[in-house]
């Protein structure tokens, strides 16, 4: 980012301290203080347990260029301190005006489910066309989003954020740092149920992804979700002037649906209303995948992107791991590993995946503990177990505590000796090696806490 560090205090609203390098340019914006940038400017942050400014000189002694520094920590260590009232808010402003500066349109993506997903697939469409920058992995929060803003380079000309929340606000704060062009929502789910208590708070946290929406903005959002619309005309949200709105879906009431499909061993051929008779080959597994692609299509169209473009953009498409990643072991034996992460609406939509799959091979779940679903969560849990049991799950395991309550659920359609519960990994990838036959595919799910991909990992080798 070719800012000098008086460029830098006045974009974020600081005073330049204890320097008479005004004229010193930074080469970009780090707040981990273990992994300092050489050249850069060091955002401390303070925490619940570690306060960032501790680590203002050894980041200056690795080759930080200057810091940040909040006033109500006292006097600034000698160096080129740019003090602010609160760092994390000048972090955000200093982001909210390099965007500004920028010439880069933004594209926001917010959803309970999908959001790194849709986030790839619509950097792998525009990517045929444009210079585009895109959030890393999972820097989605109110640090991770103003990092990702400061790491994009001055020619950027599409720069897409992923923007995730636990609670109300929060995507609010987001979307008027980023201002979006486009925003995209890509479902209204059961996850951080606990947070908010019920999925109209859900949907009314989604939504707030177009209180930044630029004047003439579009939102791409989900049709198939009531609540999207319901929570759209209360009077207390917060929408842009003249926004315009595109649906996508499988109910054919969207502005883009879901027309055909066919699903091939490592992937989905489509059609869709808008493609006509187009037909597009996903290099994905699970048909809320296909769902997600039709968001990613509407931004591509948006921006002028073309037909070629978009399946030669989906052909070296490439996703960030653990979301539903074919694993073909040496006996014929397949893993679907979707370990990243679960809560119900895509437990059921792995679920359907699997079930999906080549007639020929026998189904096998192996599903853990979903977190933070709040007091109905052993419920939760007995429905995926049903769920499974009638989508024609032949060979069920779980994991975890309230794994045990999917096993429960199961146990009321499927036979009993089918269904096994653990406690403890290592007894669940021995069973595991004992139970599963060559021609088998595997489910891997849980929440993310649960780390189920070490039992993946453990069957990799297989046999
Ligand atoms: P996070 O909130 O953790 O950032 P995310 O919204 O970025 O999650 P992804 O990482 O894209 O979501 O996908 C996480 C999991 O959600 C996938 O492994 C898949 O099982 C499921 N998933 C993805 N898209 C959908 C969808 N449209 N509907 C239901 N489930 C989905
Ligand atoms: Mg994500």
């Amino acid at each position: 980012m070719n800012r000098t560090l008086a460029q830098i205090a006045s974009m974020s609203g600081g005073t330049l301290a204890g320097s008479d390098e005004a004229e010193k340019k930074i080469t970009g914006v780090f707040t981990d203080s273990r992994s300092p940038l050489k050249g850069g400017l060091f955002v401390p942050i303070t925490g619940e347990r570690f306060d960032g400014h501790a680590f203002v000189d050894s980041c200056l002694a690795e080759g930080a260029a200057a810091f940040f520094w909040q006033q109500d920590h006292g006097a600034p260590p000698a160096g080129p301190a740019i003090v602010v009232e609160d760092t994390l808010k000048a972090l955000q402003q200093l982001a909210a005006a390099y965007l500004k500066e920028s010439q880069a349109s933004v594209v926001g993506i917010t959803g309970s489910n999908g959001k790194t997903t849709t986030k790839d697939i619509v950097n792998a469409l525009l990517s045929t066309t444009f210079k585009v920058h895109k959030t890393q992995g999972n820097y989605n929060n109110h640090i991770g989003l103003p990092l990702t803003v400061l790491s994009m380079p001055e020619d950027t000309q599409i720069v897409i954020l992923e923007m995730g929340m636990s609670g109300r606000e929060e995507i609010r704060l987001l979307s008027r740092i980023a201002e979006p062009d486009v925003a995209v929502i890509t479902n209204i789910g059961e996850a951080h149920l606990l947070q908010l208590g019920s999925r109209e708070e859900i949907a009314r946290a989604k939504l707030e992804i177009i209180s930044g929406l630029k004047r003439g903005g579009l939102l791409i959002c989900n049709g198939d979700e009531p609540l999207l619309p319901a929570v759209m005309s209360e009077p207390e949200t917060e929408r842009p002037e003249e926004m315009h709105i595109f649906t996508f879906g499988l109910l054919q009431d969207n502005d883009d649906y879901l027309t055909g499909m066919t699903t091939h061993d490592r992937g989905i051929i489509f059609t869709s209303k808008m493609g006509g008779q187009e037909a597009f080959n996903l290099p994905l597994l699970g048909r809320h995948n296909v769902v997600n692609c039709l968001a990613a299509m509407a931004v591509a169209r948006h921006f002028g992107v073309g037909v070629d473009q978009m399946r030669q953009g989906l052909a070296e498409l490439k996703l960030t791991g653990m979301r539903i990643e074919v694993i073909s072991c040496g006996s014929g034996l397949t893993l679907l590993n979707d370990t990243y992460n679960a809560s119900p609406l895509s437990m059921k939509a792995a679920i359907d995946t699997l079930a999906g799959y080549n007639k020929k091979n026998r189904k096998v779940a192996v599903l853990g503990d979903m977190l933070e679903l709040g007091p109905l969560e052993e419920q939760y849990h007995r429905e995926i177990g049903l769920y499974a049991a009638s989508a024609g799950v032949e060979l069920l395991f779980t994991y975890g505590p309230l794994g045990s309550h999917i096993a429960e659920g199961a146990r009321e359609n499927m036979a009993h000796e089918s269904v096994h519960a653990y406690s403890d990994k290592d007894e669940l990838a021995a069973a595991l090696r004992e139970a599963l036959h060559s021609e088998d595919i595997v489910l891997f799910k849980a929440s993310r806490g649960m780390k189920l991909e070490t039992v993946v990992d453990a069957l990799r080798d297989y046999p």
